[in-house]
């Protein structure tokens, strides 16, 4: 089975009933992966993985979030920050479009959702992607809330978790998206020398300038059984080095043999496996309380607006333009 093969699986919902006479709608479902008939309160408890195959499907932001932190601990941060449309950027349709129909499809304000919660007790900085909404990309406000959840997770002292999913910078806002990944990389790298430990969950698809910043950065990073995990696309890459490439190429499994990530872990038991990894490198004591430790941060108003910061960037951009042309 290539690449595409399992691309075009993983689209597929396995929640449409069979069309059986008799089989109650929504009780029973059939795995597009195995094919078996699946009983639809146990796929839901297996967190969308395939009983029979062990198939993962694509999971919300939402979804995600209850599979991992602790229940009602969850306190969303920076969900004001909206994308702009810096290039005025029209393609099939204008990004506007693509935004507005995003936001109707996913009920979320951008691709990814940041904040406070609590994994097995211990309070750690969450960042969820969520790839329904245009591919779970990268512009100038997902750079910022993950830059955000970072600097965060530095001054308050917890751990940092990043759950990936996407195909890469965000091509509507074209340079705006390219440079999210030199910012999120250098608030990780502040991070590290505060000694917290970062753990990303790379899940179907991790691609593309994600891959290429803070997905990979991490102290421990985590695929899913059967994500797709990589740069560019293996169509692209056969095309250029005009050779093929091997089966299984970009899986998680794959990038585990070639020690690209630390380990392939069911979704039912990534929460405890975090939660075990934080448990040996941080002590008890460091388990904070919710309220104490994000007290300040909670109650600080927003420093900047993300359209404010862009128009900066494009300030500083055309006075390096206006010295190359003097030079
Ligand atoms: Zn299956």
């Amino acid at each position: 089975m290539g690449i595409k093969d399992i691309l075009d699986l993983k689209q597929t919902k396995a929640e449409e009933p069979p069309k059986k006479k008799g089989v109650p709608k929504g009780i029973w479902s059939k795995c597009a992966a195995c094919n078996k008939t699946i009983y639809q309160k146990d796929f839901l408890k297996n967190l969308k993985v395939c009983p029979e195959c062990g198939f993962h499907y694509q999971l919300s932001a939402r979804e995600r979030l209850d599979s991992l932190v602790d229940p009602g601990t969850f306190e969303e941060t920076n969900s004001v920050l909206l994308a702009d449309d810096p290039l005025k950027f029209k393609a099939n349709k204008t990004y506007r479009e693509s935004l507005d129909q995003s936001k109707e499809k996913t009920a979320l304000p951008e691709a990814v959702v940041t904040g406070w919660s609590k994994i097995n007790g211990r309070l750690v900085m969450l960042g969820v992607m969520d790839f329904h909404f245009i591919g779970g990309t990268m512009g100038s406000v997902v750079g910022e809330k993950i830059t955000r959840a970072v600097e965060n997770a530095t001054e308050a002292e917890t751990p940092l978790i990043i759950v990936a999913a996407s195909g890469g910078a965000r091509m509507q806002e074209g340079m705006f998206s390219l440079m999210q990944m030199a910012k999120t990389s250098a608030a990780i790298a502040r991070l590290g020398k505060n000694r917290m430990p970062y753990i990303t969950v790379l899940t179907h698809p991790t691609t593309g300038g994600v891959t290429a910043s803070f997905a990979s950065l991490a102290d421990v990073i985590i695929g899913e059984p059967g994500a797709m995990i990589g740069f560019t696309g293996p169509r692209v890459i056969e095309q250029t080095i005009k050779q093929r490439l091997p089966e299984g190429f970009q899986t998680a499994e794959f990038m585990l043999e070639h020690g690209m990530i630390d380990m392939v872990i069911e979704r039912p038991k990534i929460k405890n496996t975090i939660s075990d990894y934080l448990d040996m490198v941080l002590p008890v004591s460091k388990k904070k309380d919710t309220k104490e430790a994000i007290k300040d941060i909670m109650n600080r108003p927003l420093l900047d607006d993300v359209n404010n910061i862009n128009k900066r960037i494009q300030k500083g951009i055309s006075k390096i333009q206006e010295k190359v042309k003097g030079d």
